[in-house]
């Protein structure tokens, strides 16, 4: 029996899809205007482990993961500049150039982690048509209205807004109206927006040339793939207060009831215990791992080890915790393949039940780790452990089939971030800034390493 727990009744529920043996399911995708970094594939690794529990449990699955390709505001509030256009700028290419170029390296980093890619793959350029078909829908219901930037969705008319981030329609609290003074209420989202003639991407519509907002596209990918009801929505945290509140708005109101019974969210990954930022120079992506030697794997053993809706702080030093505790997982799996030992059946099984019973409780991974763990020390050196493992494995996706290959070596270089701290400590001494240098010093210490000063400008060691 599979429990999920669903955002939108704040309750683990047993599962039962709309369709006998068949999940159709939806995850919010990435927008391919720069890398996706660790954080981002923590939430692939998520919509991983929860395909493969589902196909773990004999259901058939239908997966849809949209690509968005176009140019959207840089805020959930429709507002700021246009990221697709700006990458372009900043690169000297052209929209669709930058959106191949990072969807790319997207996927590249999807397989290296092993995630089970969804049925479908939408980029949001391809179904322009299906979005104003979207909009035309909810104007002919009556849901929308048109100001000078735009055609927005009228929030109060919906009687369901608010229910998944628990929002008061009357406490708007910060929300930002002032971006827009004409919008009817501060919660009101663009359907569809007017763009300057000098915009790269825009699209002809019955109410002008522009380019849709941003939730209609999984709404109107969704709804084009799996109807008007399917059964799992899934996506990181963030998008659960805006972005997911706004698809079941207009999900629902064009079809008239709820089209999606379980929406899933993946908590944060933090990096030394804050948000991921490009001024702290600690936005780390998976070939940034890769240089510091690391096996993409290894940070998805690291992940799977925190259950998907707790947040997990990413050190280099838990990272290598875990490259040592799946390297040696792979060590005691092959004495088992060797093994020429026997286990009963019934004990087998026995495992076999924990670990289902443990990915069934709304993927409790850790748990599901910590009984292969039992297994594969406290059971005698058998091939039978080892094939139990591999089945395990099917819902892991840790390649554990490759154990025979060399486990890759952690050996650390110094890391990106100290010779960043490093290089900003010269410039701090070549402008005789003394009390920067001594600070950036200290810091660079605290974090393992001494910095000398040489002739050439300085030398890292790590202690
Ligand atoms: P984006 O490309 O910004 O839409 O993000 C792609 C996916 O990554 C979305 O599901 C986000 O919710 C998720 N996400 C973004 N940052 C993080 C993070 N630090 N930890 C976990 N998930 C994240
Ligand atoms: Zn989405």
């Amino acid at each position: 029996m599979l429990k999920l727990h669903n955002s939108l009744t704040n309750k683990k529920e047993v599962f039962k899809p709309v369709e006998e043996g068949l999940v159709k399911m939806y995850t919010c995708g990435p927008t391919v205007y720069y890398y996706q970094h660790i954080g981002n594939m923590r939430a692939y690794i998520f919509m991983d482990s929860l395909r493969r529990t589902i196909k773990y449990n004999g259901y058939k699955i239908n997966g849809v993961m949209n690509i968005t390709d176009v140019g959207h505001l840089t805020s959930d509030e429709d507002s700021g500049e246009d990221k697709m256009e700006k990458a372009a700028k900043r690169e000297n290419k052209s929209p669709y150039e930058i959106a191949k170029f990072y969807s790319d390296i997207y996927f590249d980093d999807l397989k290296q982690l092993n995630i089970d890619l969804p049925e479908h793959i939408t980029p949001a350029t391809q179904y322009i048509e299906q979005m104003i078909n979207f909009v035309k829908g909810l104007e002919e219901k009556g849901y929308t209205y048109r100001i000078e930037d735009g055609i927005y969705f009228d929030v109060k008319s919906f009687a369901g807004y608010g229910q998944l981030s628990q929002k008061d329609l009357d406490k708007p609290g910060n929300a930002r109206i002032e971006e827009n003074a004409n919008k009817h209420h501060p919660f009101d989202f663009a359907l569809w927006k007017f763009v300057p003639d000098n915009h790269i991407m825009k699209w002809d519509s019955p109410w002008g040339v522009g380019c849709p907002g941003w939730h209609i596209e999984c709404s109107a990918m969704s709804r084009d793939i799996l109807g008007d009801r399917f059964d799992i929505h899934t996506g990181g945290i963030d998008h659960k207060t805006v972005h997911h509140e706004d698809e079941i708005a207009q999900n629902d109101a064009l079809a008239g009831h709820r089209v999606v019974n379980t929406w899933m969210h993946n908590e944060f990954l933090l990096v030394d215990g804050g948000k991921m930022s490009k001024s702290l120079g600690n936005v780390y992506t998976i070939a940034n791992l890769k240089e510091r030697g690391f096996n993409p794997l290894d940070f998805k053993y690291f992940c799977l080890n925190t259950h998907y809706s707790k947040k997990i702080n990413f050190t280099f030093e838990g990272l290598k915790a875990s490259a040592m505790g799946y390297k040696k997982l792979k060590a005691n799996l092959l004495e088992h393949k060797n093994g020429a030992e026997k286990v009963e059946e019934e004990k087998l099984n026995e495992y076999k039940q924990k670990f289902l019973d443990a990915i069934n409780d709304d993927l409790n991974f850790p748990l599901a780790i910590g009984i292969l763990w039992t297994m594969l020390k406290n059971e005698p050196k058998s091939k039978q452990v080892y094939e139990t493992v591999l089945l395990f494995d099917k819902a892991l996706g840790l390649k554990l089939d490759e154990v025979e290959e060399e486990a890759p070596s952690t050996t650390e270089a110094v890391p990106q971030n100290i010779k960043d701290l490093a290089e900003q400590r010269l410039l701090a001494r070549q402008s005789k800034n003394w009390a920067e240098s001594d600070r950036l010093r200290d810091k660079i210490k605290e974090l393992g390493y001494a910095i000398k000063d040489s002739k050439d400008g300085y030398e890292l060691e790590k202690l």
